[in-house]
């Protein structure tokens, strides 16, 4: 109903969205009522979609719009930013396009940036605009296994693909606050992997890797925070 209504007042006025704020078209009480939030909160089992920090220890967290609703930006190889109005209006109320996020990926980093591999692909943005032709720079993590094109030396994230290396650079997943939580979570672990290598005897070492490996499991099935961090550094006992 809503997105209706604003494809009907782009059809009217092609120029409807360029002088108006934000908060002025967009119902917020709509795409982050209470419970679309809950049911994302549910979903991705608390965590930001892009840095993996679960949000809900210290706010409820934010509904991001994975293909900015107002407007887009991109920056340019020469360093300059294309920014364009309308942005993806007709997506602001869908639920695939709604992810939780922490306000630091959301409100500090990402914004509106929207960069494409194929910017080509985008002339217009409208309702009449087919966005299945676009391939996002960003890993969407609803869509793709981001183990595909992100993973992890220690606690530092490396992008695998052209997309998980931009992925990285562009929403600064390698932010030290970032690292510095990370090689937390890989300490334990870690002094458990070094025990492991140090224990000779076969039986009393198989002890330990079943601890080890017990641990790494439940990280896994609780599909905890930086899991995908967790399973790159163990991948050869996984
Ligand atoms: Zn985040």
């Amino acid at each position: 109903m809503e997105t209706q209504i604003l494809c009907a007042n782009y059809d009217a006025d092609n120029t409807y969205f360029d002088d108006k704020q934000s908060k002025d078209i967009f119902k917020s009480n709509v795409y982050a009522h209470q419970d679309v939030k809950s049911a994302l909160v549910r979903i991705q089992n608390h965590k930001c979609c892009f840095c993996e920090s679960k949000v809900t220890h210290i706010s409820d967290g934010d509904v991001e719009h994975f293909r900015p609703k107002a407007e887009w930006s991109k920056e340019n190889d020469n360093g300059t930013k294309t920014k364009k109005k309308p942005g993806y209006y007709f997506l602001a109320y869908e639920w695939n396009n709604l992810m939780l996020s922490c306000q630091m990926c959301n409100q500090r980093i990402k914004g509106n940036n929207f960069p494409l591999v194929n910017e080509t692909a985008r002339a217009n943005v409208t309702h009449n605009y087919n966005v299945e032709a676009e391939l996002p720079v960003f890993i969407n993590p609803t869509l793709e296994d981001p183990e595909l094109h992100i993973t992890f030396y220690e606690e530092t994230p490396q992008g695998i693909t052209y997309r998980g290396r931009k992925t990285i650079e562009y929403l600064q997943l390698d932010r030290l606050a970032l690292n510095e939580v990370r090689k937390e979570k890989l300490k334990d672990l870690f002094t458990l992997r070094n025990v492991v290598n140090s224990i000779v005897d076969i039986d009393s070492r198989e002890k330990a890797v079943d601890i080890l490996l017990r641990r790494l499991h439940e990280i896994i099935e609780k599909n905890d925070q930086y899991v995908n961090m967790v399973k790159a550094n163990f991948s050869d006992f996984l």
